[in-house]
C-alpha cells in the first residue's frame, strides 16, 4: 500500500483522536499539545469548552466511519465529518521536501486539526477502501486502527493487544490439546485406566 507520508500522517492523527482517552475535561488540549509537531511553534492548544466539544464530535465521527459496516454507511459518516473541515491546500518544504498540506498553518489549532483528520482519512477510504478501517479484536480493547499492511490482514489496534491476544489464544489451545492436564486436576483420586491414560498423554505431548 502506497501512502504519501503527510497522508499517511494525516490518518494515523486521525486514529489517535478517535482513541483518545476523553475522561478530563481538558483531554483536547492535552491532545493538541501531544501532537505539537502538526502546528506551528506559537500556537495555543487552549480550547474553550466549545471547541473541546467540537474535538469530541469530530472523533466520535472517525470512530463512527472505522466501525461502519457498510459503503452507504461509511459516504453518510464521512461526508458528516468532511462537512465540519475548510481544506485551504497549502504548498510547503518544511521538511525539506515539497508537499502539500490539507490546511494553511495560520488558521486556528482546532480548524487545521478537523480539516486535516477529515481529508486523511477520507483518502485513505477513497484510495484503498474502507475496509481498511477497523476495531481491535483484543478483548477489552474497543480502539479504532487503520490497516495499511499490504495484504490488509491487520486485526490489532496495536502490537501490545496483539501480543496480548496471542497469549491468550496460546493459552486456551493448550487447554484444549492437553485434556490430560484436565483429567487429573478433575479427578485426583481418579480410576487406575484414567491415570495411566492421562500420564500416557501427558507424556506424549512433552
Ligand atoms: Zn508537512
Ligand atoms: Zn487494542
Amino acid at each position: 500500500m502506497n501512502y504519501d507520508t503527510y497522508g499517511s500522517n494525516a490518518v494515523e492523527l486521525a486514529i489517535d483522536l478517535a482513541n483518545a482517552e476523553r475522561d478530563d475535561p481538558k483531554w483536547a488540549t492535552a491532545f493538541l499539545g501531544a501532537h505539537a509537531e502538526w502546528f506551528e511553534p506559537a500556537a495555543s492548544f487552549d480550547l474553550s469548552a466549545d471547541g473541546s466539544r467540537q474535538a469530541e464530535r469530530t472523533a466520535d465521527l472517525i470512530r463512527a466511519v472505522a466501525v461502519a459496516g457498510s459503503q452507504a454507511e461509511v459516504i453518510d459518516r464521512l461526508n458528516a465529518l468532511l462537512a465540519l473541515a475548510s481544506p485551504q491546500p497549502y504548498a510547503t518544504d518544511h521538511d525539506g521536501e515539497l508537499h502539500l498540506h490539507y490546511a494553511r498553518p495560520d488558521v486556528p489549532v482546532l480548524e487545521q486539526l478537523t480539516t486535516t483528520v477529515a481529508m486523511g482519512l477520507s483518502q485513505v477510504v477513497v484510495q484503498h477502501g474502507w475496509q481498511r478501517l477497523g476495531v481491535c479484536s483484543a478483548e477489552g480493547c474497543d480502539d479504532v486502527y487503520v490497516d495499511t499492511s499490504r495484504n490488509a490482514s491487520r486485526r490489532y489496534c496495536s502490537n501490545t493487544c496483539a501480543s496480548r491476544s496471542t497469549v491468550a489464544a496460546y493459552r486456551a489451545r493448550r487447554k484444549e490439546e492437553d485434556p490430560a492436564a484436565a483429567h487429573r486436576s478433575q479427578a485426583p483420586g481418579g480410576t487406575l485406566e484414567r491415570g495411566r491414560d492421562g500420564a500416557a498423554e501427558a507424556r506424549g505431548l512433552r
